[in-house]
């Protein structure tokens, strides 16, 4: 594990990957995933002392990097073999793209502000991941080019309707859309997969993510 600032990190990050277990998650292949993550150099400075708790943390213009167990949670509900082309929607850090990129074939992700973008893709970019498709601009109207997505993962809140683009660009044998839905400060994580031209929708508790700003979100 990388070392800044005189610090080895990786007994913070087992002890993270631990704590995770011992919640009762139990799938392996993402917790190997995150294990390969170095988070402390996805948060800005003053955040590393805190990288590997259990935690949100701010990443600058109002956003936050994601609770790790919550990103472990989501990750794990999207299933992955490794052969599905995957649209995220809110790089913010890049952490959870990081984690998708090692469990999938194709990544495409978005941003809405380019700071957020471009830091997190100079980050990634010293990880040596696979290549992923780097998107700027409003997710909500998701990304036709690369449609139809076998799963599409929001990691911002959505209001209590499905954006319209998310539903056309999901792949119809199974595609599996995850987006925490709800008010603009308390969302449920919702799974909805799509088979033929039928929703099948779950949900899976209480979360808070920043907001989904956009045509098919929330307003600024
Ligand atoms: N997975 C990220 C979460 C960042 S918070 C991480 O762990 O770091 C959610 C992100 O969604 C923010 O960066 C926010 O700017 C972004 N976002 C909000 N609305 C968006 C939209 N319409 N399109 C793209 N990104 C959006």
């Amino acid at each position: 594990m990388n070392g800044v600032d005189g610090v080895d990190y990786s007994a913070q990050l087992d002890a993270l990957i631990e704590h995770i277990r011992s919640r009762g998650f139990a799938d392996e292949r993402v917790l190997e995933a995150m294990r390969r993550v170095p988070r402390h150099l996805l948060v800005p400075p003053e955040g590393r002392p805190f990288a590997y708790i259990d935690h949100a943390l701010p990443i600058g213009e109002g956003q936050t990097i994601s609770q790790p167990s919550l990103v472990a949670q989501m990750t794990s509900l999207l299933k992955l073999q490794g052969h599905e082309r995957v649209l995220e929607i809110g790089t913010g850090s890049g952490y959870q793209t990081a984690i998708l990129r090692l469990l999938c074939r194709e990544l495409v992700t978005m941003e809405r502000f380019p700071r957020l973008a471009l830091g997190a893709f100079h980050r990634l970019r010293s990880l040596n991941l696979p290549p992923i498709v780097w998107v700027m601009g409003d997710g909500t109207r998701g990304f036709p080019p690369y449609a139809p997505y076998d799963c599409i993962l929001v990691t911002a809140g959505c209001p209590d309707q499905v954006p319209p683009p998310f539903l056309e660009q999901l792949s119809p044998n199974g595609g599996r859309l995850l987006l925490p839905m709800g008010t603009r400060s308390y969302q449920l994580l919702t799974l909805i997969t799509k088979r033929g031209d039928k929703l099948f929708t779950h949900t899976y508790g209480e979360c808070v993510f920043v907001p989904l700003v956009g045509k098919y979100g929330w307003s600024e």
